[in-house]
């Protein structure tokens, strides 16, 4: 259980591996470089002004965090809540990959809906860089995992801090390359001060750790399509005849516009739940939420494809363990 106490002033920093641990061989080089290569204790003494801050490093993955996987993300999950559970502790920051830095924070959001802030950073260039983002991202995410309006699931990237549920890698190379669109971004970060600019919301509760299992096999397979010119239902139809160990429990299609699908394509998904699968309807589009209607297949709300997906996961296993 989450305590809240006056004296919690430990922020916990957790590693996983990503550009932020990254080095390369030429300081000039900012896209040729080994991601995951720098223990977190390394990240954090690369920050001078962290000296003066109450800190505990762990690692716990180390990783390209295109690479992540569902082992790693319920091992993440555990040491999260074990150390928030701790009444010294004020919150804690994860170093990881930008690649599914949202999905791990959705997916972090969903499964704790933590208290405490929980504060996921990264770095789009490596620990080696002439000017490297990490450093500052870490500092400014220990800033506001101390701060004493942060509560749930945050990231803190480029000065800015997002909620889990909008926050999206928009550039593939930019230092800025995190956004929250529809103006949700929740604050900013300037010279170690936190500035709200809107309130957290309420959070809905967490599907809790016991969900998730042990072996990888046993998560859920959920697969995301696309609409686009000339898409027909073939792909969902070929997951459909898969043998029964193979075959998805869920479809996330990213719809066009407004969750739009081929005719074809919402004829297969239908198929598709006519035989079990469950199917939510998202968008390609880079902001809005699909409005959702009695006679079509359900929303995703506002989550992106990929958000969709995680969350499809989570009510699947929080459906078969209950
Ligand atoms: N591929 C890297 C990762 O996600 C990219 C990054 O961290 O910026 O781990």
């Amino acid at each position: 259980m989450e305590t809240h106490e006056a004296e919690a002033n430990q922020v916990v920093v957790l590693g996983t591996g990503g550009t932020i641990a990254g080095t390369a061989a030429d300081p000039g080089d900012n896209v040729g470089y080994q991601a995951a290569q720098l223990g977190v204790a390394q990240l954090v003494s690369a920050v001078p002004a962290l000296a003066a801050v109450s800190l505990a490093c762990e690692q716990v993955a180390q990783l390209d965090s295109k690479d992540m996987d569902f082992a790693t993300w319920r091992q993440l999950a555990i040491r999260v809540a074990a150390h928030l559970a701790r009444e010294d502790v004020a919150g804690v920051v994860i170093t990881h990959g930008t690649d599914t830095l949202e999905e791990t924070a959705y997916f972090l959001q969903r499964v704790l809906a933590p208290k405490k802030p929980v504060i996921l950073t990264a770095a789009m260039r490596p620990a080696t860089a002439l000017q490297t983002d990490g450093p500052q991202n870490l500092l400014d995410a220990v800033a506001v995992a101390q701060d004493p309006q942060a509560s749930g699931v945050l990231v803190v990237f480029a000065g800015v801090i997002h909620a889990a549920e909008q926050v999206r890698k928009a550039h593939s190379y930019r230092v800025d390359a995190f956004v929250s669109s529809d103006g949700a971004r929740l604050g900013l970060v300037e010279e170690g001060q936190v500035r709200w600019v809107q309130g957290l919301g309420q959070a809905r509760p967490g599907v809790g750790l016991e969900v998730l299992p042990t072996a990888a096999k046993d998560w859920p397979r959920v697969e995301i399509l696309l609409n686009h010119v000339a898409s027909d239902g073939r792909l969902v139809r070929a997951l459909l005849a898969q043998s029964t160990d193979d075959k998805p429990g869920g479809l996330v299609v990213a719809g066009t516009g407004n969750g739009s699908l081929s005719q074809d394509l919402e004829a297969a998904l239908r198929e598709a739940q006519a035989q079990g699968v469950r199917v939510l309807r998202s968008t390609r589009c880079d902001a809005g939420p699909v409005t959702a209607s009695a006679d079509a297949l359900p929303s995703a709300g506002a989550l992106s494809p990929v958000k969709a997906r995680v969350e499809l996961i989570l009510q699947l296993l929080n459906e078969s363990k209950s």
